[in-house]
């Protein structure tokens, strides 16, 4: 396969270097270099910035109302669809996503597209009061430029999460994907552009986050930053950005438990857990993996979970069989591995998969990691309270309601959680007691795009998603306009 360029994307164009060498891009299926990418210096990240500035402020992009704005990211929800094979053969050979699961991505994708060109129009302020000769108004303004970071784990719905509120609000934005994939985040930007999109309205920096994201967080230009990554790195970037009192939204880390009840239907509870564990190899913020099972059901739901996570099938991305493919990048292969091996040394029983996959031919060198399913995790162990993000699934025995909140909230992280219960006061009192921002009751990993996602404790700030997800790339504003001489002048004078 030709190997190809990417480079960054800046005021309509790509651009052939970036002033800090180049990065492979690396297939991890295969361990195939499929391009190389031009990464920007700081130099490079400052002249994107103020192409954004000139483009945000420019007489063209005043003139676009909401309604146009809506229509664009309407349009950008059709090239989307039109262009599907494309985008989805990128976001194969660099996530190494299986293609049945990208077709699924590319739906949610547009979908979360054309929900915000609805929204566009629907940002209302709010006449608080008309009394004492005065109009009380708040209004919602566009930051100007914001930044957009994105994970590597699904480059393409995170940059759905990012541009179309972003745009939707009337702001400018600039995207920074992981060095690992780059490839669907330039593509999308392309497509921006065919939307009708103004030059300079989506840019693309490109680069590693040390340098190039760093830049981009710091840049005075920049005054809102939606971030998606680990927690270590947001808390780093909430840092940098307190010194200029940027505006930050922050979607990090999970360790997500299934609580499963002793009444629940073991066996959809067992295929939610195997799905929501393995999908995408684990490395999923919202995936799940800790399974709380009630102890006089745990021997019977610990055997059917084993059955289904055994006949889980792992393997070529382009096959339309496969369920799970490889770990996106060779650093987290590393990690997750490293956290598989040492779970038996803290106790952990191993039920299923323990460690490296073999596999043979084109995909010999890819990163391959067994589905795994570890028995006997208590809370303490790492491998219950670290975030592994991959195919590592640790069961933990509870007894009684209490012991389940208790283990569930025990760890840092305040993502999701999902409860299976025949018991529907049971399944509220859960949703009350569980110190999470989402909260699925007899299902999982169910998601839509006017449902907002709140992260608590470790795993972010803010909210992305919903209308709430909107007007947080809005400025607030209040005004008070005096009608009459009746208008006082003074608080209380
Ligand atoms: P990461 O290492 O934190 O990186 C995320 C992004 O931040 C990448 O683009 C990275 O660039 C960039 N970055 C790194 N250091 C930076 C800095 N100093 N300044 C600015 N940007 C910087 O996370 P990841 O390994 O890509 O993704 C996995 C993590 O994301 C997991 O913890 C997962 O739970 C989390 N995640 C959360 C959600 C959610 O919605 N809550 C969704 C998906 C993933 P480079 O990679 O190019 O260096
Ligand atoms: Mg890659």
């Amino acid at each position: 396969m030709a190997v190809r360029h990417v480079g960054p994307f800046v005021d309509g164009r790509e651009l052939k270097e970036g002033g800090a060498g180049f990065a492979d891009v690396v297939n991890p299926a295969t361990g195939e270099l499929i391009a190389r990418q031009a990464c920007c210096d700081a130099a490079c990240v400052g002249q994107i910035v103020r192409s954004s500035e000139r483009a945000f402020h420019s007489p063209e992009w005043r003139r676009v109302g909401a309604a146009e704005r809506g229509k664009m990211l309407l349009k950008l929800a059709d090239l989307i669809e039109q262009r599907a094979e494309e985008l989805i053969e990128l976001e194969l050979i660099d996530v190494g996503k299986p293609i049945t699961q990208l077709r699924g991505e590319i739906a949610l994708t547009a979908s979360i597209v054309r929900f915000y060109a609805g929204a566009a129009d629907k940002i209302e302020g709010t006449v608080k009061s008309t009394e004492g000769g005065c109009f009380y108004l708040t209004t919602y303004e566009p930051y100007g430029v914001v930044a957009g970071i994105l994970p590597w784990n699904y480059p393409l719905v995170n940059a759905a999460l990012k541009v179309p509120p972003a745009i939707a609000a009337g702001n400018a934005i600039v995207l920074k994907p992981s060095v690992e994939t780059p490839l669907t985040t330039v593509a999308l930007a392309k497509l921006c552009l065919e939307a009708g999109m103004p030059k300079g309205i989506v840019n693309v920096v490109l680069g590693s986050g040390s340098s190039a994201g760093n830049a981009l967080v710091a840049h005075p230009a920049v005054r809102k930053i939606s971030f998606t990554g680990s927690t270590d790195v947001g808390r780093h970037i909430q840092k940098l950005a307190a010194d200029r009192m940027k505006m930050v939204n922050l979607e990090l880390g999970g360790k997500n438990a299934i609580i499963v009840f002793a009444d629940a239907d073991l066996e959809r509870a067992a295929q939610a857990a195997a799905l929501s564990a393995f999908v995408n190899c684990g490395q999923l913020c919202v995936a799940c993996s800790r399974v709380l099972v009630e102890d006089s059901v745990a021997d019977r739901f610990l055997e059917l979970l084993a059955a289904k996570v055994a006949k889980i099938r792992v393997g070529d991305p382009r096959d339309e069989k496969t369920l799970v493919g490889p770990m996106t990048t060779k650093g987290q292969y590393q990690t997750a591995l490293k956290y598989i091996e040492n779970a038996r040394g803290e106790g952990a029983r191993v039920l299923c998969g323990g460690g490296k996959l073999e596999m043979s031919g084109a995909l010999r060198n890819g990163f391959w990691l067994q589905p795994t399913l570890l028995a006997d995790v208590k809370p303490g162990m790492k491998v219950h309270d670290e975030e592994i993000f991959g195919p590592a699934l640790s069961a933990v025995r509870f007894s009684g309601e209490e012991e389940a909140v208790r283990i569930s909230n025990s760890v840092e992280y305040g993502l999701s959680g999902s409860v299976w219960t025949a018991n529907m006061e049971r399944g509220l009192r859960m949703i009350k007691a569980l110190d999470t921002g989402i909260i699925w009751v007899n299902t999982m990993l169910t998601g839509y795009p006017q449902i907002p996602v709140p992260p608590r404790k470790m795993s972010g700030t803010g909210v992305e998603l919903g209308m709430e997800g909107l007007l947080a790339y809005c400025k607030r504003k209040s005004a008070m306009i005096g009608y009459d001489d009746q208008a006082p002048v003074g608080w209380g004078l």
